[in-house]
């Protein structure tokens, strides 16, 4: 009998905070080493924390829009470990009483909806950074992490495979891009994932399972699963247990490694943090937050199938990133043509952002210019593939469309005396497609069409000229 995979996430995403949770102190990625740090974050002796209200109010936003209980009354709790990342050595986080609890995210595989149970989602802070140096050996460490605000959020063990993971992380990443309290960069490391894993006879008890850790590319969740997947199915085939534990994945390597035996909640000596208040959450500013978000992803997907008539497909492309549905938006009011709008972004920008290895959520285009072209290919005053090396040209060199098309003449030819007379010459040059069309044969006219259009320089309106053509092919086979 096979086995049933039971997977349940821990994700921590970095908030993109200005300061740090407990200090003022810059939450900027990169950077010189070890310049954005003061007493509290590099844990000195008598240094106080002091609660950034901002992350506060990032984790009640994500808390509500996953349908959480937002817990009026949360707690921070000492997790005490030591490790040279770790300048304290406890971490500040909460264990007994997090700020949201009980949630839940929809995630769609091929059309079919599942529900991830999120048990909670707390706060905490991220730790340094250790940079293992090949070159001169030794370990340096880099603080500017340190006190950077985290969520973790965790879902119940709801998976049951990779696919339904790489969903349920897309998901929340777009939900938090268009909350705005995260970058998501998981290359940057800003979203990262540990993976609960255990098998199962299906329907039956939980099996025992083990924890990779740090997993930041969806790629490396997919493999990381797979890995697990295969290597406790060898375990249980050949009558082994598998023990409980915490494994590190190598990505070059496509493996992973124990990195301890599982700890347990009393290894941390877990007690309320001394230096900091209870977390109360009034009425009124849960009210204020409630009101403060903003439409997301799956609320502008309905409304512009409704409001635009733009198909499924097209409103779940353009949705993806928050920076190509305001394009969207802008393009579809300045233009008057919604599905033109959407006909362009969905093919012709992002094949170009594919091509040029832009990305869709920071890319900038003038939708002034994208704007005038829609209405020009719209009213037939430039043709199809015009508009193409046009947009293609605004995507790359930002050039000036109306100077662009004077300079080159692309202005589409609609003078039906000039098309009236590249039809008569094209028809005199081929007599035998001629024949071919009084003939029937239905493909004569795609290449009688072609070749007008080429005696046009590829500037006519094919409109005019089919319509043209047409007639003239008529009356000469009358
Ligand atoms: P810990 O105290 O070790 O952090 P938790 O109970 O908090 O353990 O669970 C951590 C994660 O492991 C959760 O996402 C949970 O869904 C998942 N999980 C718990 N039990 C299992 C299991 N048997 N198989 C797979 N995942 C599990
Ligand atoms: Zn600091
Ligand atoms: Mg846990």
């Amino acid at each position: 009998m096979t086995l049933e995979t039971v997977i349940g996430i821990e994700v921590h995403a970095e908030l993109n905070t200005k300061s740090k949770i407990f200090c003022g102190c810059s939450t900027a990625f990169g950077g010189e080493t070890n310049t954005r740090v003061c007493p509290i974050c590099s844990g000195q002796p008598g240094s106080l924390p002091k609660l950034n209200e901002a992350v506060v109010e990032r984790a009640v936003k994500l808390g509500l829009v996953l349908g959480c209980d937002i817990n009026k009354n949360s707690k921070f709790d000492r997790k005490n470990y030591f490790y040279p990342d770790l300048p304290k050595a406890y971490q500040i986080s909460q264990l007994y009483f997090p700020i949201c609890t009980d949630g839940k995210l929809e995630i769609d595989i091929d059309g079919k909806k599942k529900n991830i149970g999120i048990r909670e989602i707390h706060i905490e802070e991220d730790a340094g950074k250790l940079i293992h140096s090949s070159g001169e050996g030794g370990t340096y460490i880099d603080y500017n992490r340190a006190g950077v605000p985290l969520l973790e959020i965790v879902t119940n063990p709801d998976f049951r495979n990779a696919q339904e993971v790489v969903a349920f992380i897309e998901r929340l990443r777009e939900t938090m891009l268009y909350l705005d309290i995260c970058d998501c960069k998981m290359q940057e490391g800003s979203l990262r994932a540990d993976i609960n894993l255990s098998l199962r006879q299906p329907g039956g008890e939980f099996g025992t399972r083990t924890e990779t850790k740090n997993l930041n590319s969806l790629k490396a969740i997919a493999h990381a699963i797979e890995y697990e997947n295969k290597r406790q199915a060898e375990i249980i085939k050949n009558n082994g247990k598998v023990v409980q534990q915490t494994r590190r994945w190598d990505e070059d390597k496509n493996t992973s490694f124990p990195m301890r035996s599982k700890e347990n909640a009393q290894d941390y000596r877990y007690f309320a943090e001394p230096d900091l208040q209870p977390l109360e959450i009034s009425s009124e500013w849960l009210n204020e937050i409630k009101k403060n978000i903003p439409e997301l992803a799956n609320e502008k997907r309905e409304r512009y199938i409704r409001q635009y008539g733009i198909s499924s497909y097209m409103a779940e492309v353009i949705c993806t990133s928050k920076n190509l549905a305001k394009l969207f938006e802008d393009l579809a009011q300045k233009s008057g043509e919604p599905v033109e709008a959407a006909n362009l972004i969905t093919g012709e920008l992002m094949r170009l952002i594919n091509e040029t290895g832009a990305q869709a959520d920071t890319f900038a285009i003038d939708e002034n210019k994208l704007a005038f072209l829609i209405s020009l290919v719209v009213s037939g005053k430039i043709n199809r593939s015009v508009y193409k090396d046009i947009v293609a040209e605004v995507f790359a060199n930002n050039i000036d469309p109306e100077k662009y098309i004077a300079e080159k003449g692309l202005l589409a030819v609609s003078d039906d005396s000039v098309i009236i007379a590249a039809v008569n010459q094209v028809l005199s040059n081929n007599a035998d497609a001629v024949a071919d069309f009084t003939a029937g044969k239905e493909k004569a006219f795609g290449f009688l069409m072609g070749q007008t259009m080429k005696n046009l320089g590829g500037k006519g309106d094919p409109a005019s000229v089919k319509r043209i053509l047409l007639k003239i092919l008529k009356e000469r086979t009358a």
